[in-house]
């Protein structure tokens, strides 16, 4: 145990070295970048050595493991608990009653049911919408991978706008995988503009969050204007599968 947080610290420690030094090359200011840690399929104990290590925002891609982790921990472990996976409709009041921010927002029809459950909560629930920039078939999100597309999608943000429980605070996207971090460049500029057109078509709403990047190209979407990375693998390492899990 002492080991993995000590190891988990310095994998940390790093990765938010590397956010500021990409945000001082593209003259950003590091305070403006929050490092989410990714810890889908990972046992609970990876995540209370997360906290230990220092770790504030956790995310996860499944509402289920999810909830079953913060449920684990102590209710006033500090840490806030974001939502990056796609989400069935049908899992919709897990992440409204239990996450802080849902990054990937990715349909009228779940935004729907979010504002529902929040509402019977009695909260707002902080939504990002996802894009799908790279227009692969696999992907989710609202498909801006050309700008032809971009006028499609208009007359449903306007509708989650709307919604008076959800608080849409910019976008997210997750790129086609590349070879190369250089290669999801023009993907993290794309969303950008996305957003940036948003902004002035729907000036009543906060697009300040940019969610983008990963343990592969994080520094690349710092320097193209991300606020939120999602770094898992860089540190706390490899995903297990279900069984070396249950075998911890
Ligand atoms: C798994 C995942 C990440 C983290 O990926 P790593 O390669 O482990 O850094 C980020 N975003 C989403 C949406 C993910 O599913």
């Amino acid at each position: 145990m002492p080991d993995m947080v000590s190891s988990i610290r310095e994998k940390y420690q790093f990765t938010l070295d590397q956010i500021a030094s990409a945000a001082r090359k593209s003259g950003r200011a590091p305070e403006g970048i929050r490092l989410v840690v990714v810890t889908k399929s990972q046992p609970l104990e990876i995540v209370q050595a997360a906290i230990e290590a220092g770790v504030r925002i956790l995310g996860e891609n499944y509402p289920e493991e999810g909830v079953t982790k913060i449920q684990s921990l102590p209710p006033q472990s500090g840490v806030e608990w974001h939502m990056i996976g796609h989400v069935q409709s049908r899992k919709a009041r897990l992440v409204a009653e239990h996450f802080e921010l849902l990054h990937s927002l990715d349909s009228l029809k779940l935004a729907r049911r979010l504002d529902r459950f929040a509402a019977e909560r009695n909260r707002a629930l902080p939504v990002l919408l996802e894009f799908n920039v790279g227009g692969e078939e696999s992907k989710a999100g609202w498909d801006a991978s050309n700008d032809s597309r971009w006028d499609a999608f208009l007359p449903e943000v306007e509708s989650i706008l709307k919604l008076p429980s959800l608080r849409v605070r910019g976008l997210m996207t997750m790129p086609p995988l590349g070879t190369d971090p250089e290669d999801s460049r023009r993907f993290f500029l794309r969303l950008r503009l996305l957003r940036d057109r948003l902004a002035s078509t729907f000036p009543q709403a906060d697009w300040r969050e940019l969610s983008m990047g990963t343990s592969a190209d994080y520094t690349v979407a710092v320097e193209e204007g991300a606020t939120l990375v999602r770094v898992g693998t860089a540190i706390v390492g490899a995903r297990r599968l279900k069984s070396e899990v249950e075998a911890l």
